[in-house]
């Protein structure tokens, strides 16, 4: 060792001592940052010593102009009564990027080698003194150790093996007017991450500071040569001449996780810094380089592989789900390759095995990392399949509206439980999930549920056949009874498909009492117990919302559970379509909506009523009614690629179910058969002479155009009948396509259409008119309608 490198060297000056501890206690309100100071009395300082321990808040260390940087300060007085420092720490320093002076731009320009390298050493920070008396200080960052203590007592171990007393070593330190710092390493005294046995174990001197409030500390070399004088344990120092080298060499070790054969937590790196080199002097300067996530997650997994290519149990305590996940994986790999194993304990693929997995994942280490911190044991966010949905509904709610939006969006499997028949349903139903989960990523689970123990059984039986299943409940609340007792009817019965199946009453009186049944049995689902506090995850919707809301409450709140599932929500276009789509395309089945219960004859008392029933009834209307599928396809074309501003009302309809499900266009209604009792009574006429058993009179064609506002929307026609025998008593012959609400009678559209012959369209009147082009030539059926 070279011993000519000038020690450096300076003296305290009690003035500058004295200024700064008045500093440190001034009361002055312009103070940026708090001193707290504890005094100790010296244990067996024959003078009787008391020092002070000034402890600073450690984000007042990021405040510029402070008086000392040190973590770690004692001071005292003399015996003529100047003030003195006995223990300087290290200036507080920052982790790479952790504030401005440590982001690689600033260490690039601003900082001069040689770069010295030490590990971060993970003990606890031992300071060791000499005080006027020659007693020997030995501190923690705030506190004066005990004799008692490991610190002290392996101070004593090591003087007592070179031969020397604490005195002595007091001494030296004075003389030179330096704190030693050093790590005490000893896993008796404390346990750390890093094991130090007997063999290791020991006070590691890593620096020597001189005692003045400018940070003056003495290079490697001299650190080691002084441990080497006096006992201590050396540390291993890695020196760079340059930034781009330190640099390089940080990153590869973090790539890997380990030093030497050692997992490392990070390194201490030791040079000057000037804030500007061409004006202010360097002075010395440290930062670390904490190793942080994902590279602690990428050392467990290096040591849980290698646990088991050795057929050990891994260990791993953080990251469990993630790590769990990449073992399964690790194991495939090390079945389909031999070599593998044998590589890996070399060190060879380590890093390309733990990539190829997240790769796999199509996560980023940084990503699965994170897992954990930002959701405690939670891995919801690495879910990409295995999902079933299950409704919680009565009838009407919506269930397979929003569920076939859902295939939609996103190409699901949906199970109908309305679809299975035979045997054991419940069974079928969860076997029919299982098998969709092959081969789509989500299964919708499509049942009331109304009941909690259907939904004991769904859960039980799924997580039985698939265990690796999680539930998601699709919660229609019902939060207001009522308002969802008279919604779904409304839409069962009123405006649903089934309009036509349940026109007479007493098959009203019967869907009723069916839906009122699901009521009557709906318990609400509580996440709190069984058994709904199985379910993964439950997403709250509203019985009696449109289920484009629901729609959206479903798809966002997926996303924002299961972010691998949905990676982006869908705009909003695309959910009003898949809506649309659902509600255009699907016909629900009131198979079972409607059992049977005294077998199939239709010998119930009810059904054997209908005739009669239907006989007392009188004409209500005389109308054309025309082809829906016709009137469908050419409004979706005439709204087709219009501005948003245009199709707005249409969407409106379509996505409220206010399309009307079956088109007319009325001749005649009774209410103005007083105006036209010649039209009417020959109607009337026709109609009860009528031998058709569909009630079909004959034929009428039309052409037209679609006019509308934000309240109704109409379909202008122009009949054409050759014959002349038809003919329609309201101003503009029509085709109502749907109203706003309840609350706009379809006959409305005459007033619409009134208007918009007198005012024509625009913004001042807030009509709209769209032509169909090719022009729309509708086949009608004339045929007479009766009053419910
Ligand atoms: P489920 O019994 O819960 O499966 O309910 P469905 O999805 O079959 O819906 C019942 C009826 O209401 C069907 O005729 C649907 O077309 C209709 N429907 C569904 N969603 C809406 C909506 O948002 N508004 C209106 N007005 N009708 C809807
Ligand atoms: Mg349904």
């Amino acid at each position: 060792m070279d011993s000519n490198i000038k020690v450096p060297y300076e003296d305290q000056d009690p003035q500058e001592v004295s200024s700064l501890l008045a500093s440190l206690n001034s009361k002055s309100a312009k103070k940026t940052f708090k001193a707290k100071k504890t005094s100790f009395k010296i244990e067996g300082s024959p003078d009787g010593i008391v020092v002070d321990a000034w402890k600073f808040q450690e984000w007042d260390y990021k405040k510029h102009g402070l008086p000392v940087y040190a973590r770690g300060l004692f001071t005292t007085k003399d015996r003529r009564g100047r003030d003195e420092i006995c223990i300087r720490g290290y200036d507080k320093f920052f982790n790479i990027g952790e504030v401005n002076e440590t982001r690689w731009s600033k260490i690039q320009t601003n900082t001069q080698g040689p770069y010295e390298l030490t590990l971060k050493e993970n003990g606890c920070i031992i300071f060791i003194g000499g005080l006027e008396d020659e007693t020997l200080l030995v501190c923690t960052r705030s506190d004066v150790v005990s004799h008692s203590v490991a610190g002290e007592k392996w101070v004593d171990r090591q003087l007592a093996a070179i031969g020397k007393t604490r005195a002595d070593l007091a001494r030296e330190l004075r003389k030179r007017n330096v704190t030693a710092v050093a790590e005490l390493c000893d896993d008796e005294f404390e346990e750390h991450i890093l094991a130090y046995g007997p063999e290791k174990a020991g006070l590691y001197l890593h620096g020597i500071n001189i005692n003045i409030p400018t940070f003056t500390t003495y290079s490697s070399e001299l650190v080691q040569q002084f441990a080497e004088e006096w006992g201590f344990r050396k540390i291993a120092v890695q020196k760079f001449d340059d930034v781009t080298t330190t640099r390089e060499f940080l990153e590869k070790v973090a790539e890997s996780g380990a030093h030497e054969g050692n997992d490392v937590e990070g390194f201490v790196i030791r040079c000057r810094m000037s804030p500007s080199p061409t004006v202010t002097p360097y002075s010395d300067w440290f930062f670390k380089y904490k190793f942080e996530e994902p590279y602690l997650m990428y050392r467990q997994w290096r040591e849980c592989t290698k646990a088991l290519i050795a057929g050990k149990p891994p260990k791993f305590k953080k990251h469990t789900k993630i790590t769990e996940e990449y073992l399964l994986y690790v194991r495939k790999r090390l079945a389909e390759d031999p070599n593998l194993g044998k590589l890996y304990n070399q060190n060879h693929g380590i890093i390309q095995l733990r990539d190829d997995f997240l790769a796999f994942k199509k996560l980023k280490g940084s990503e699965a990392a994170n897992l954990e911190t930002e959701m405690g044991e939670d891995t919801s966010a690495l879910i990409t399949n295995d999902v079933v949905i299950v409704p919680i509904a009565t009838i009407g709610c919506g269930k397979t509206t929003v569920a076939v939006a859902l295939t939609h969006l996103f190409g699901w499997g949906h199970v109908q439980n309305d679809n299975i028949t035979g045997k054991n349903r419940p069974k079928q139903m969860t076997q029919a999930v299982v098998e969709h989960l092959t081969n789509h990523p989500v299964v919708i689970s499509d049942r009331n549920n109304s009941e909690r123990r259907e939904r004991e059984q769904i859960i039980k039986d799924v997580k039985m056949a698939h265990t690796g299943a999680r539930l998601v409940a699709m919660n229609f609340a019902h939060h207001d009874l009522d308002e969802v007792r008279r919604v779904t009817r409304e839409r069962v019965l009123e405006r649903g498909d089934n309009h036509q199946t349940i026109q007479a009453a007493s098959e009203k009186a019967k869907v009723i009492g069916i839906m009122e049944n699901f009521i009557q049995r709906y318990q609400p689902c509580d996440p709190e117990q069984e058994p709904d506090a199985a379910f993964d995850y439950v997403i709250d919707l509203d019985g009696a919302k449109d289920s484009r809301a629901n729609l959206e409450t479903m798809v966002q709140e997926l996303h924002k559970r299961y972010p691998r599932l949905i990676p982006e929500v869908p705009s909003e276009q695309a959910m009003d379509d898949a809506i649309i789509s659902a509600l255009n395309n699907y016909k629900p089945n009131l198979r079972h909506k409607i059992p049977d219960r005294k077998g199939n004859k239709g010998n119930n008392a009810q059904t054997q009523q209908q005739p009669k029933v239907q006989k007392k009834k009188v004409l209500e209307y005389m109308s054309v009614s025309v082809p829906s599928k016709d009137i469908n396809s050419a409004l979706e074309a005439a709204f087709k690629g219009v501005d948003a501003e245009t199709s707005k009302f249409y969407k409106q309809l379509q996505l409220t179910r206010r399309v009307q499900p079956m088109f007319h266009v009325t001749l005649m209604h009774r209410a103005s058969s007083k105006d036209h009792p010649d039209l009417w009574a020959s109607y009337a006429k026709m109609h009860t002479e009528n031998t058709d058993p569909d009630g079909k009179l004959g034929s009428a064609r039309s052409s037209s155009s679609v006019v509308f506002d934000s309240r109704i929307m109409a379909i202008v026609v122009r009949l054409v009948d050759p014959e002349d025998r038809w003919k329609c008593v309201n101003d503009v012959a029509h085709i109502t396509v749907g109203t706003r609400d309840d609350g706009v009678k379809p006959k409305e559209s005459n007033d619409l259409l009134a208007k918009w012959l007198k005012d024509g369209t625009g913004e001042e009147t807030g009509i709209g008119e769209r032509v169909f082009e090719p022009k729309l030539v509708l086949k009608g059926v004339v045929k007479g309608v009766l009053s419910r």
